[in-house]
């Protein structure tokens, strides 16, 4: 038997409606061909994946998240995509590598777009299996259009790579099943359900309950017979798009299994809705501030900027969070240290440099792009180190105002790794307060904490959801609308080529 080919092509972005960031060309990694090859461990040649198919790495674009991308950005990366089906066609079958919470200037559902425009190059025979992350969002325009769809199982996303190898793996298994056989027969059905709750990242981490108990369901009901998998979806709580709600998928052959367990996992999730809490003492700054200073035995002693987390889609500047860290003079004055990571703003990291290590320097930081409740922010002190050319940051800066270590950097980036820091001269561990941009702390953070607080800081990904202001969401969906409508919680069972029968 010829080895079938797939193709490989997808746009990765979390973006936010409600920050006024714009994601451009600038912000995303463009791979293609054998560099998109290379990019996924699980196919690196010799390897049984890689052996097994013709892979045919079209293009695949991948960002940080951010606001909203920009049409002409959007438009040329799907052009791509495209053309490169169009010149590399037949295709036997096609790995859909996605996130699921793209937001498009001027579109809603930007992934079922794409999703569309990809089946109408590829034509009705292609098998389509997609990866997602578990905060993307599953419509049905978006179901209809793939044939396998699965998503993360952790947050935080330990199992991204595998998430995206067992998509692979199971559309190789769906062609091989083809083998002189009905070639209709290696469509699975999928049974999916919308469940009307939408929370942040930061409540629904499978760490904690009751989402630990509902993912450990997952790979339960994928072992059943006549399941080939099972994904359920948190949504992306910082976009205002009908489709912004949890969802179940499970895909297989037998129809009355996978729509019984859909329709279970959707129950449980429902039914868990009010129980779901941050995974930290959420509270407001102020109040967190007053906690890490209380707390004398535990340092270093963490405290999220939650609202402008960078990888939730929140711009990175705004620069509130600093403004209040600087106006409490037991911070100021030198007796309690702090880092406060970070602020992007390549003006101010350009006269740091000019004044150079030790130089006195009088800037007004973020707040340019999302100007937040204070705008920009007066930063008087000395400059503690330069840094240039990190890949991601560009030029970083860190200003010493008493206290206080301000990090400013020339470009948007996470700080998510000790390493982040030291290569700044900071030390973490032997500092008293350290203020990331962050929701839940990723795992080098999560270690380095003595003590954690959540901070209700503002933001494009503010984790105060009902003063955000949705307005376009389905009705019904808790908590920003709490009428006590119970959802029918009704599986549509469908396969591409055949009418959707519900399942209730
Ligand atoms: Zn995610």
């Amino acid at each position: 038997m010829a080895r079938p080919r797939i193709g490989i092509g997808g746009i990765s972005i979390e973006s936010s409606t409600f920050s006024p960031h714009i994601s451009g060309d600038e912000a995303f990694t463009v791979r293609q061909g054998d560099v998109l090859m290379a990019y996924y461990p699980f196919l690196t040649p010799g390897s049984e994946l890689r052996e097994a198919a013709e892979w045919l790495p079209l293009t695949q674009g991948r960002s940080l998240p951010g606001g909203a991308v920009a049409r002409e950005t959007y438009d040329r990366m799907k052009q791509q995509i495209l053309d490169g089906i169009a010149e590399n066609a037949p295709f036997d079958g096609f790995f859909f590598d996605i996130h699921g919470a793209m937001s498009v200037v001027g579109m809603v559902d930007a992934e079922a777009d794409l999703a569309q425009a990809v089946r109408g190059a590829l034509g009705p025979d292609v098998l389509i299996s997609t990866a997602m992350d578990l905060h993307g969002n599953v419509s049905r325009e978006l179901l209809d259009e793939v044939d396998l769809i699965t998503a993360y199982r952790m947050a935080p996303h330990e199992d991204a790579w595998n998430t995206k190898e067992r998509a692979v793996f199971n559309l190789l298994g769906q062609l091989r099943s083809s083998v002189g056989d009905d070639p209709d027969a290696r469509r699975p059905y999928k049974a999916w359900l919308q469940v009307p709750v939408l929370l942040p990242g930061e409540k629904t981490s499978t760490r904690i309950e009751p989402a630990a108990s509902i993912y450990a369901e997952v790979p339960r009901v994928e072992a059943q017979d006549g399941v080939i998998d099972a994904a359920i979806w948190v949504g992306y709580a910082w976009a205002d798009e009908p489709r912004c709600q949890a969802a179940v998928v499970v895909t297989g052959y037998d129809r009355e299994v996978i729509a019984a367990e859909a329709r279970r996992l959707g129950r449980l999730y429902w039914d868990a809705r009010a129980d779901f809490g941050f995974v930290a003492d959420a509270l407001p700054l102020g109040a967190s501030i007053d906690a890490a200073l209380a707390a004398v035995d535990e340092r270093p002693y963490l405290i999220s900027d939650s609202g402008d987390n960078p990888t939730a889609g929140g711009a990175g500047d705004v620069s509130w969070t600093l403004g209040e860290l600087l106006a409490r003079p037991e911070l100021t004055d030198g007796s309690v240290s702090v880092i406060h990571a970070t602020i992007f703003d390549a003006e101010a990291v350009a006269r740091a440099v000019a004044a150079g290590v030790g130089g006195h320097v009088d800037l007004q930081v973020g707040g340019r792009i999302d100007p937040g409740p204070s705008g920009p922010v007066a930063l008087s002190g000395t400059v503690f180190s330069i840094t240039h050319g990190d890949s991601d940051a560009g030029d970083q800066v860190v200003i010493k105002a008493g206290g206080v270590h301000a990090i400013i950097t020339e470009r948007r980036k996470p700080f998510h790794h000790l390493s982040d820091f030291t290569m700044l001269g900071l030390n973490p561990q032997a500092t008293d307060i350290v203020v990331v941009k962050i929701g839940y702390l990723e795992p080098e953070l999560y270690e380095l904490a003595v003590g954690w607080k959540l901070g209700l800081t503002p933001g494009g990904v503010d984790q105060d959801l009902l003063r955000l202001g949705h307005h376009r969401l389905a009705p019904g969906v808790f908590p920003f609308d709490t009428d006590g409508r119970e959802p029918s919680l009704t599986a549509i069972v469908t396969r591409r080529g055949e009418s959707a029968v519900e399942s209730h």
